[in-house]
């Protein structure tokens, strides 16, 4: 479990400024969602939350720290992205180990870890397969496991559900609930579909034009549009 402080976080790319001085906090073990139209500045804040993206000015802290010169893997939250981001080529099980790359367990430490990732993803018959022979859930499960194989304090989902058809994208956010509980992790999803931050908030987001209009549980948004 995370928390994440965003402090008057702003990015500019040259002389346009997209994100404008945000704040927010979330709380350990809490799933926020960031919703809002394409362009307002979802994604990059969650790029620079994961040190994917230069901030331009204020801070960002995680369990306290601050990470604003952090490198990405040294912030202990790991992304989860829209085009899965997995390698054809190569199997499953070894595109799960990908997420440990760099990491000081041993060979049979690291099996033993994709082993227990695939068991808890429903993965576990499928560990050498090539990713061309799964399903579209299947590969965003992949995904998911690179990113959970590290065991990181938090997770960042940047719309990972939108190439999936209306059932599976369904079906992926129950699934994506239940393992945040399940590993007790805190998340930040962000996505343009305002039917997605409904269901799977503790706590939305409202952005627009890079800045903050509102934020509330599903039931306060909903009662106060
Ligand atoms: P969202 O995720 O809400 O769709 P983004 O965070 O991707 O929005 O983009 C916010 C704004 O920043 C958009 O206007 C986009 O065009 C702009 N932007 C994103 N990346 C770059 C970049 N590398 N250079 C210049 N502008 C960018
Ligand atoms: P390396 O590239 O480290 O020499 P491999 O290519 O054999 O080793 O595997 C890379 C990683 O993928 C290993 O750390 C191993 O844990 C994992 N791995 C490969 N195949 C499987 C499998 N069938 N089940 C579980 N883990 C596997």
């Amino acid at each position: 479990m995370a928390t994440i402080d965003l402090d008057r976080l702003i990015k500019r790319y040259g002389q346009t400024t997209v994100v404008h001085g945000i704040d927010l906090s979330v709380r350990d073990g809490e799933f926020v969602v960031l919703v809002g139209p394409s362009g307002c500045g979802k994604s990059t804040t969650l790029r620079m939350i994961a040190g994917l993206e230069e901030i331009s000015g204020g801070e960002i802290r995680i369990d306290g720290r601050v990470v604003n010169d952090l490198q990405p893997r040294d912030r202990n939250i790991a992304m989860v992205f829209q085009n899965y981001a997995i390698y054809p080529h190569v199997t499953v099980a070894d595109n799960i180990a990908f997420g440990l790359y760099r990491s000081k367990l041993s060979k049979s430490e690291k099996r033993q870890r994709v082993e227990q990732v695939a068991e808890t993803l429903g993965l576990s018959q499928l560990l050498d397969r090539r990713p061309s022979a799964l399903s579209g859930g299947q590969r965003q499960r992949v995904a998911i496991g690179r990113a959970m194989v590290r065991d990181p304090a938090a997770f960042l989902f940047d719309e990972p559900l939108s190439n999936l058809d209306a059932q599976l994208r369904t079906q992926m956010r129950i699934e994506i609930k239940r393992l945040h509980h399940r590993l007790g992790t805190t998340s930040v999803f962000v996505t343009h579909d305002q039917v997605e931050a409904m269901t799977m908030a503790d706590r939305i987001v409202v952005m627009r034009d890079g800045r903050i209009l509102q934020v509330g549980t599903p039931l306060e948004l909903y009662e106060n549009p």
